[in-house]
């Protein structure tokens, strides 16, 4: 528990008899920990997030900030007492005072002379210093991001609480922001929960991953665990794009499939549903009188290839680097290159 930053237990939420938009989660933060709660619209994400904040009350569960109960049945302790900065997606700034101003306001822990010059170094760094003395209506929507983005972290809280912080950026400033970011928080000792629906964002910004869905977490983990092994159908095709394949397994990690012997990432039994990425899944030119796969389209991406291949009624993705030239309509031989995924079964699970 010393470790932990933010601790949540069972927390539940219904704003109405249409059921809980967020159904009993349940996670932990550790200390100078950038954790990111990733999901579709809707699935509940930044209702958790408001709760933490203390900007909702809960219905059920608990809340912990550095081992302090902040909500709970019969305990709320408001935004103001909860020591954490927020970041969420109306900006929120004060419209009379300059960017600078903005940013100084928070800064009430040091003497008032240092104050615009310390807040005038974090503006820089979020790439502003040319618009410090613009009020908000003089700033485009990712400038003000970036100014609400300074504020927030300026005072150093211990915890940041960040909605869709990168949204109104284009692609180039977004991933700088998200390294200027990620490198202050780190710096500085802060720990972060980042709300993103962005996978590549959660991804590439966070230490972990809770996959959000419904209102439930279908998964927590490493970036490299949620994406190399999903645990549901939900998770693999949140994550980017997959294959999906039914198999029957005999106990051991090897399956028949279509497209040969497969090996899988562990032991399972019966009827099995598995998924396999596409840079997972090789491709190379057909040998003649072997079974074939034909490839049915082609996307060209620059620094890899999509391949679509029909093989026995199925179609997969292939990314391969972009070396491996194949045409459409050419016959290929498909094989997988890393063992297959094994998720977790649920009644409704179907392959799209
Ligand atoms: P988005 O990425 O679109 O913001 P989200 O995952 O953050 O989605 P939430 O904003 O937490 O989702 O909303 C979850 C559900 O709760 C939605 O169906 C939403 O309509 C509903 N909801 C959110 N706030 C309220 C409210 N104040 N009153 C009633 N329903 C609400």
């Amino acid at each position: 528990m010393s470790h932990s930053m933010v601790h949540i237990q069972d927390l539940s939420k219904a704003f109405d008899e249409s059921g809980c938009v967020v159904d009993g989660v349940s996670f932990e933060v550790k200390q100078n920990e950038i954790f990111a709660l990733l999901g579709p619209s809707g699935c509940g994400k930044t209702t958790t997030l408001r709760l933490i904040a203390g900007f909702e009350y809960s219905d059920n569960g608990e809340i912990s900030i550095q081992g302090k109960l902040v909500e709970a049945h019969r305990v709320h302790v408001p935004p103001q007492d909860r020591g954490v900065g927020f970041v969420f997606q109306d900006y929120a700034l004060f419209p009379h005072m300059t960017a600078l101003e903005n940013v100084a306001f928070g800064l009430k822990d040091i003497p008032r002379k240092k104050r615009l010059v310390f807040a005038e170094e974090v503006l820089c760094r979020t790439g502003m210093e040319q618009y410090k003395h613009r009020t908000p209506d003089e700033l485009s929507g990712g400038q003000q991001q970036r100014v609400a983005l300074a504020r927030a972290i300026a005072p150093k809280p211990k915890l940041v609480l960040m909605d869709e912080p990168f949204s109104g950026l284009d692609a180039m400033l977004r991933d700088s922001m998200r390294k200027e970011v990620r490198e202050i928080l780190k710096k500085s000792g802060m720990s972060a929960i980042l709300v993103t629906h962005d996978q590549e964002e959660a991804l590439s910004f966070a230490d972990r991953v809770a996959v959000m869905n419904n209102g439930k977490i279908e998964q927590i983990g490493t970036p490299e665990d949620v994406y190399y092994k999903p645990k549901t159908q939900f998770v693999a095709q949140f994550l980017g794009r997959t294959n999906l394949f039914r198999a029957y397994a005999d106990g051991k990690e090897l399956v028949d499939t279509h497209f040969g012997e497969v090996r899988l990432d562990e032991q399972a039994e019966g009827l099995i549903l598995c998924s396999i990425r596409p840079e997972h899944l090789g491709i190379d030119k057909a040998i003649h009188g072997q079974e074939n796969a034909i490839i049915v389209g082609r996307e060209f991406r620059g620094h890899d290839i999509t391949y679509h291949v029909l093989f026995k009624g199925d179609r997969y993705i292939v990314h391969t680097d972009n070396r491996k030239l194949f045409e459409v309509d050419e016959k290929v031989i498909m094989k997988p290159l890393e063992p297959a995924v094994v998720l977790q079964q649920s009644k409704t699970a179907k392959i799209d």
